[in-house]
């Protein structure tokens, strides 16, 4: 039996851990929830789960995972401002379910080193595909990690065709049901980007063994190719309950949490090569990535900004990408990372990010 704290509990990801631990009580049993400003649907929630601790924002969420005791915490929480929780979470010896992909990129070192050995769990579905494939071999026999990617509602299409895409378009993702910031980040291949600097930090494979293959039917969820040859990949229909029950209770499986393949059907899967031109997110990541300290908070800031501005109809499409990439230029990372020069390097890369846009 694990004892859980669901932070993000009202989101996407928050409210399908929700269902699985409410299907599998005798696995699971939860003691907290934290939510940003949706009061009136934590309370649903606390009361259905008969849940005393609750809580509302980041740093009660952060002082929750410290009071609460639990054996894992799901940060499911959105953006960066799950960079608190998850230090406050590794740092209570707790188990980190991991959904909030930013707070690890966004605190690279600060967050592995908090760290100890298996103590963050991945939650995306890409990265528990790769958990779940590297346990067929040693770390010595990797050569290489396949992170597959839907391509997003605009696959296919070249940068000029691009240039006019709505909002509402990129919001109609083909293959997931996701939050506002994550889809939009599909839609530009940035979210793959972010991914590619996540899969370098939690699995520590150089940059230029890390692979994006464009997969539209997004069934294999990432793959492993190691030293002989083989190659590993992890298949199952879409499904987020699937690797956010697997973040909960690694390395065990919960039966039932998902469906299956159907092989009796014919099908088919198709694998096709990124176009870095049409979706330049993912060569910019792996730059950013390298860079290391500041940038990659810089990268995902700038982005935020650029995917608001975006939706209120103040940049085009691709203004998000190329505004990102002029904020990542221009950025003077200091080399002491803590805290206090992250948050400084993103209230920085908004305000730049802004004027960039403001300026057209
Ligand atoms: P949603 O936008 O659906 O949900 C976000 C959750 O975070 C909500 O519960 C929201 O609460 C809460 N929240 C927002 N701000 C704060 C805050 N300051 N303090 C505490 N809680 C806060 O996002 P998703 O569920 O889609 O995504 C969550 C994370 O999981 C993201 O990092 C995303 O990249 C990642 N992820 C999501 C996937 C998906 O399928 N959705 C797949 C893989 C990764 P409120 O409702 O009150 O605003």
């Amino acid at each position: 039996m694990r004892r859980i704290i669901v932070l993000g509990s009202t989101g996407s990801i928050g409210t399908q851990a929700l269902e699985v631990i409410r299907a599998n009580p005798r696995s699971f049993e939860l003691v907290a929830l934290a939510a940003g400003s949706n009061a009136e649907l934590l309370g649903e929630q606390a009361a259905q789960f008969r849940i005393d601790d609750t809580a509302l924002g980041a740093q009660q969420a952060e002082q929750l995972v410290r009071d609460v005791d639990a054996d894992v915490v799901l940060n499911a929480i959105t953006g960066s401002i799950g960079l608190g929780p998850t230090l406050a979470a590794l740092k209570a010896g707790r188990t980190l379910a991991l959904a909030n992909k930013e707070s690890l990129i966004v605190g690279g070192e600060l967050v592995t080193q908090a760290a100890a050995e298996g103590q963050i769990v991945p939650v995306d579905s890409e990265h528990s595909a790769l958990a779940q494939a590297l346990r067929s071999g040693t770390q010595a026999e990797v050569r290489r990690l396949v992170v597959t990617a839907s391509g997003g509602p605009f696959r296919g299409r070249s940068r000029k065709e691009l240039t006019s895409v709505t909002p509402a378009e990129a919001l109609a993702h083909p293959t997931w049901d996701m939050g506002r910031v994550v889809t939009t980040n599909s839609a530009t291949l940035v979210n793959k980007g972010l991914e590619v600097i996540e899969a370098h930090l939690l699995f520590d494979v150089d940059y230029d063994d890390i692979e994006v293959v464009v997969h539209p039917q997004s069934i294999v969820h990432s793959m492993v190719e190691f030293v002989d040859g083989s190659t590993i990949a992890q298949a199952s229909p879409p499904d987020m309950r699937l690797p956010i029950s697997l973040g909960l209770d690694w390395p065990h499986r919960t039966a039932g949490v998902g469906v299956p393949l159907d092989w009796t059907k014919a099908s088919s899967w198709d694998f096709e090569p990124l176009d870095d031109d049409a979706f330049p997110a993912v060569a910019l990541a792996k730059s950013v990535g390298r860079a290391g300290r500041t940038f990659p908070a810089v990268f995902n800031a700038a982005n935020e900004q650029a995917v608001d501005a975006f939706h209120e109809g103040r940049l085009p499409f691709l203004g998000i990408v190329d505004t990102v990439a002029r904020v990542v230029e221009a950025h003077d990372s200091p080399d002491q990372l803590s805290v206090e020069s992250l948050s400084e390097a993103e209230a920085w890369a908004r305000a730049t990010a802004d004027q960039f846009i403001a300026a057209g």
